[in-house]
């Protein structure tokens, strides 16, 4: 299984300089299986450049695409995504309606005149549309994916995707305590909070978390759908995770700063003396597992 990033920054596209290392894309993550299925999850600006990349590739045309949820970071790429525009890809798009009858109507939002030149009519690839909850499971003969909500306005879907013995969950815009709080009291209320959370991420190869803040910038922005990267960092090693990837930068950092994010958190885990491996995620990255 290889997982790549094709977006991680939050909220809106950045570009220039100080955004480097890190990348400007938004949401957009790959993983790749040896029977040449691929899935997405959420077709922000990064799904850009995948789509591309697909094109090239000979075998790849079965692509399983899944959404977090329809704010725009996550959608932005979609009328850019090029294999929908071509017959030989067979696509499933799989989210959560939430207020609407189907996740069509959704993408029918953005994929119309005036805001896109073209409709879903213009389509030439094979595509299915899967509305889904949070009890949804799927499975194939490569892997399966199974769901739970998360914590954002406008309900957010985190994915576990497993293959084989090795697993990857994917958590992004989640709040997990949204409310005022101090760092000694960040273990108490994950626990008390969110015990079906840590469960479902529980042993987990690798966790990729939203932690769009620093906790110093988190206290100005409660309630707006995002962590610190402590929280992150102290979920990640509640639930024993072996690897803590943190996603979703906030728009104003710069890779300096993100570097110091990541810092901050290494610090942290040392401190409590967790196994959990932290890395800040970027746009084009490659993991194999
Ligand atoms: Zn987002």
């Amino acid at each position: 299984m290889k997982v790549k990033f094709w977006g991680t920054r939050g909220s809106i596209t950045v570009t220039g300089l100080h955004h480097c290392k890190y990348g400007g894309n938004t949401p957009c993550i790959e993983v790749s299986f040896d029977d040449n299925s691929v899935i997405i999850l959420d077709a922000g600006s990064g799904i850009r450049e995948l789509g591309l990349d697909l094109l090239k590739r000979v075998s790849q045309k079965k692509i399983f695409l899944f959404f977090s949820h329809f704010h725009t970071d996550h959608i932005i790429g979609l009328p850019f995504f090029t294999p929908f525009y071509r017959p030989e890809f067979d696509i499933d798009v799989y989210g959560n309606p939430y207020v609407y009858n189907s996740i069509e109507d959704i993408i029918d939002l953005i994929l119309k005149p005036p805001l896109f030149a073209v409709t879903r009519d213009e389509f030439k690839s094979i595509v299915k549309y899967h509305n889904i909850d949070n009890q949804f499971k799927f499975e194939t003969e490569k892997f399966s994916i199974e769901v739970i909500q998360l914590n954002h306005p406008n309900p957010t879907l985190g994915y576990k995707i497993k293959n084989e013995n090795k697993t990857i969950v994917y958590f992004t815009d989640n709040e997990l305590i949204q409310n005022n709080h101090s760092i000694d009291e960040l273990e108490r209320l994950l626990l008390d909070n969110h015990s079906e959370l840590i469960s479902f991420c529980k042993g987990s190869d690798i966790l990729i978390h939203d932690s769009s803040y620093s906790i110093y910038d988190y206290s100005q922005r409660i309630g707006w759908g995002h962590s610190s990267n402590l929280a992150a960092a102290m979920f990640a090693h509640l639930a024993r995770v072996k690897n803590l990837y943190l996603f979703h930068f906030d728009p104003q950092y710069s890779d300096d700063e993100i570097d110091n994010l990541l810092e901050e958190t290494n610090q942290f885990l040392q401190k409590i003396q967790s196994d959990v491996k932290c890395s800040a995620s970027s746009d084009f990255l490659e993991l194999t597992l």
